[in-house]
C-alpha cells in the first residue's frame, strides 16, 4: 500500500561528523506530512522553510535520529546536502518526474518553455575533503574560512545588499589563529580594498559544491538556446505554496466528517490523507438512505 511506510535512504554528498572523526553520509527521509506542507507553505524565509520541512520529514541523519534532527542540525549541513535531501523528499512526495515552465529570456520573446526533469537521475558532485579552506593573497597573507552552510543562508536571506558581504565575511571567515601574523581575520578582511574582498567572497562561494541540475533548453518560438537551473529549495516550496489552499480544504473535510483534531490530521502523510479523502468521497457519492 502507498503511504505511511514509504521511506527513502539518501547518501549525502558531504555528511555530518559522526563523533569518531569521520563523516556520516547516510540519511533517511519519509514523505511530507500535512504539518511539513503547512510549514513549507507559510514560512516566508525560503531557506528556513526548507529546514522546517526537512525537520518534519527526516527520520535520520548519520547518528542523529528523531528530535535530534532539528533545524539546528539541518542548518549545519552544507547546502549541497540540504539540496540532496530536498530532491529526494520531492521524489518521494510528488514523484520522480517534475514539470516546470520557464519564460524564454530572449528579448521580446518570453515564450513559455516546458521543462521536464527526472529527479531520480540527480547525481552527487565531487565534494572537498573538508568544510574549510584557505585562500592565499598575492602579498603572501592568507584567509582561513569555512564553507557557508544551510544555516548561513537562512541568516543571510533578505539582508540588504550593502550589509550582505560584511555579514557573510563575519560568519564564514575564521579568526586568525594565535601567532599567525600573516592570517587575516574577518575585521582585517573587511578593511581590504573592495575588489579584493569581493574576490575572496567569490572564491569561498566557488569552493562550495553544488548539485548539477542544469538543463540546456531550446525555444521553439525564436530558436534561442538557454540554460535552466533547477533550484531544489524554491521548486519544492513553490509546489507546497501552490497546494496550500487544497491542503486547507482537505483538512476541513477530514475534520468535518471524521472529527479528528487539526493536529491529528496534519500528522498524516500527504498520501495517507489523500487515501482517506478518496474513501470519504466514495462514501459520500453513494446513494443515501437505500433510495432506489
Ligand atoms: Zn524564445
Amino acid at each position: 500500500m502507498l503511504g505511511s511506510d514509504l521511506k527513502l535512504e539518501v547518501a549525502l554528498p558531504f555528511g555530518v561528523p559522526d563523533g569518531r572523526g569521520r563523516r556520516a553520509r547516510g540519511a533517511v527521509v519519509v514523505p511530507v506530512n500535512g504539518r511539513g506542507e503547512m510549514l513549507g507553505a507559510e514560512e516566508p524565509n525560503p531557506f528556513r522553510a526548507a529546514l522546517l520541512l526537512l525537520a518534519s520529514s527526516t527520520e535520520r541523519i548519520g547518528p542523529f535520529r528523531g528530535d535530534d534532527v532539528d533545524v539546528g542540525l539541518l542548518g549545519s549541513l552544507l547546502p549541497v546536502d540540504r539540496d540532496m535531501l530536498l530532491v529526494q523528499l520531492n521524489r518521494l512526495t510528488f514523484g520522480n518526474v517534475r514539470f516546470q515552465t520557464v519564460a524564454c529570456p530572449a528579448a521580446g520573446c518570453g515564450k513559455r518553455v516546458d521543462v521536464q526533469l527526472d529527479l531520480s537521475t540527480v547525481a552527487p558532485p565531487d565534494v572537498p575533503p573538508e568544510a574549510s579552506g584557505r585562500l592565499s593573497l598575492p602579498d603572501g597573507r592568507d584567509v582561513r574560512y569555512r564553507l557557508p552552510t544551510a544555516g548561513d543562508q537562512v541568516a543571510l536571506h533578505g539582508l540588504p545588499a550593502d550589509e550582505l558581504e560584511a555579514a557573510f565575511i563575519e560568519r564564514c571567515v575564521r579568526p586568525a589563529p594565535e601567532g599567525h601574523a600573516r592570517s587575516l581575520g574577518p575585521d582585517e578582511v573587511m578593511s581590504l580594498p573592495s575588489a579584493t574582498r569581493a574576490e575572496i567572497v567569490r572564491e569561498m562561494i566557488a569552493a562550495s559544491p553544488e548539485l548539477d541540475m542544469t538543463l540546456d533548453l531550446d525555444c521553439v518560438e525564436c530558436g534561442q538556446t538557454f540554460r535552466f537551473v533547477y533550484e531544489p529549495v524554491h521548486s519544492l516550496l513553490s509546489e507546497l505554496r501552490a497546494s496550500r489552499p487544497a491542503l486547507l480544504k482537505e483538512v476541513h473535510y477530514l475534520a468535518f466528517y471524521y472529527h479528528w483534531s487539526h493536529g491529528e490530521i496534519l500528522s498524516l502523510s500527504r498520501s495517507l490523507r489523500r487515501e482517506y479523502l478518496a474513501i470519504l468521497d466514495e462514501e459520500l457519492s453513494r446513494p443515501q438512505g437505500g433510495a432506489s
